[in-house]
């Protein structure tokens, strides 16, 4: 069964992935006359920048995802299978979905990136990450099932490890999520726990390299440094874990450290779909494109975002892992898809860099607009929210951020503290507490 799209005269665009790539491609190809097939995993897409706040209690996970059939809105071209893709098949124009097999004329790979755990098996079973609202849920419930478990022992040991939050890490969701749970821990926690000693509650963010938001400038590692220190996180640099059993994470310099919540933020790989040759891979599991985002040898088969590897000279390593180089990416291929279909040249794709931003806490953030103009505190704040707001898809979640967003910040206060469903790691053997 091909997924049952109906027949149509129309040339058939697939788009793997309703990610900031795919969906953008999607956007500019909705009534065209091209027959639009979306397909993914998830029937939602998920503005990943703030699954940090939806794990510290800020944000509902609906503020953050958004159907991805409400999105297609009906158009009569448009298409959307809730499938994982398996393999490509170029040699035959066809996708193999766990649903069936489905032909293309042209073909848009948006399906981002994965978790890289760099084959550290016990890591991988034993932390937490951060890249779907399901995991963003899970963890809120594991912060929150910890602070419970706490005042269930009277095990100082155990109480000790449970008070050691561990992110490995230190790129914009290291900085973020380290940021927002010293905000926990000054304003909320102790009005639920005043049980607890929170001063015994270490936040601690481990980084391999030499600074904090290694792709920022100078000014925006060094402030971050300075807005978490001041907000009592404790900052490692050149320090990671090199193993990690549920219980307790060894690091590079033979230090034990105790913990029930490491939160592994310290890498990302493509995630490929099988069907590419390993000459077409790249560092970072990313698929080679040229200027048009072809895959290289292939005329029909685009890929973007951050499964993509596109050289330019500005990036000789590929163009960052950003929403906008994805969003650029997405509409700027469904605009050369038309050009193809009319039987048009295609343009290169050229990258414009619009900054960046990183948020740690409160009334501070940081960012980058250009080489040499930066921003910090209060405006780089300001133009964080404003900017996550404008990119936030659909009217309501803008609405919904932004209220819980007025709501925190006037009251200090952290609305979604719910565990709804009981967090379990099934990796820990037998009972802490
Ligand atoms: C926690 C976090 C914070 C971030 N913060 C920022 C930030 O502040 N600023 C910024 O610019 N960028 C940020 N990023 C990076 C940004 O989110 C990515 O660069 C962007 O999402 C890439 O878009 P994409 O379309 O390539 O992939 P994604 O947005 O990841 O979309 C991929 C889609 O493909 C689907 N998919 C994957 N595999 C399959 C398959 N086999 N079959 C079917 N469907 C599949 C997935 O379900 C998903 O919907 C952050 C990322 C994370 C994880």
């Amino acid at each position: 069964m091909a997924l049952d799209i109906p027949v149509s005269k129309l040339p058939r665009v697939i788009v793997i992935g309703g990610g900031f790539g795919g969906l953008n491609a999607a956007k500019a190809l909705k009534g065209k006359n091209v027959q639009l097939v979306l397909l993914d995993k998830n029937n939602h897409h998920t503005f990943q920048p703030l699954l940090y706040q939806v794990a510290t209690s800020g944000l509902e996970a609906g503020s953050i995802a958004y159907p991805l059939r409400k999105f297609l809105g009906g158009a009569k071209n448009a298409h959307f299978r809730m499938t994982e893709v398996e393999e490509i098949i170029p040699s035959r124009n066809e996708v193999k979905t766990n649903d069936g097999y489905i032909k293309y004329d042209y073909l848009v790979i948006s399906t981002g990136a994965s978790t890289n755990f760099f084959n550290m098996k016990d890591v991988e079973e034993n932390a937490s990450e951060l890249k779907s609202v399901s995991q963003a849920i899970d963890m809120r419930h594991m912060f929150l099932q910890v602070f419970e478990k706490m005042l269930l022992t009277d095990n100082e040991v155990v109480r000790a490890r449970l008070m050691n939050f561990v992110i490995a890490g230190g790129g914009p969701t290291g900085v973020e999520l380290a940021g927002a749970l010293s905000e926990l821990r000054r304003r909320v926690l102790p009005d639920d726990y005043p049980e607890l000693d929170l001063k015994k509650m270490r936040i601690i963010l481990l980084d391999q390299g030499t600074k904090l938001l290694a792709s920022m400038s100078e000014y925006a590692s060094d402030h971050a440094l300075k807005y978490l220190e001041q907000f009592g996180v404790e900052v490692r640099l050149g320090v990671g874990v090199k193993s990690y059993d549920g219980r307790q994470a060894v690091l590079s310099n033979g230090e034990i450290l105790p913990t029930e919540t490491l939160v592994w933020a310290a890498g990302v790989k493509g995630e490929l779909v099988d069907g590419f040759d390993s000459s077409l891979i790249a560092k970072g599991n990313r698929l080679k494109v040229d200027a048009y985002n072809r895959v290289d040898g292939f005329s029909n088969i685009f890929a973007i975002g951050d499964v993509a590897m596109q050289e330019d000279e500005r990036y000789k390593n590929g163009l960052p892992g950003l929403a906008p180089v994805a969003i650029q990416q997405g509409s700027h291929v469904a605009k050369n898809i038309m050009k193809l279909v009319e039987g048009k040249s295609p343009e290169p794709f050229k990258y414009w860099d619009k900054g960046s931003l990183a948020t740690i806490g409160r009334l501070k953030a940081v960012g980058d607009l250009s080489k040499t103009m930066h921003l910090g505190g209060m405006i780089a704040w300001i133009a964080w929210l404003v900017v996550h707001l404008f990119y936030l898809i659909g009217f309501r979640n803008k609405v919904m951020v932004f209220s819980d967003w007025i709501w925190n910040y006037i009251t200090f206060d952290r609305r979604v503290r719910l565990i709804v469903r009981p967090y379990r790691k099934e990796k820990i053997k037998g009972d802490s507490a």
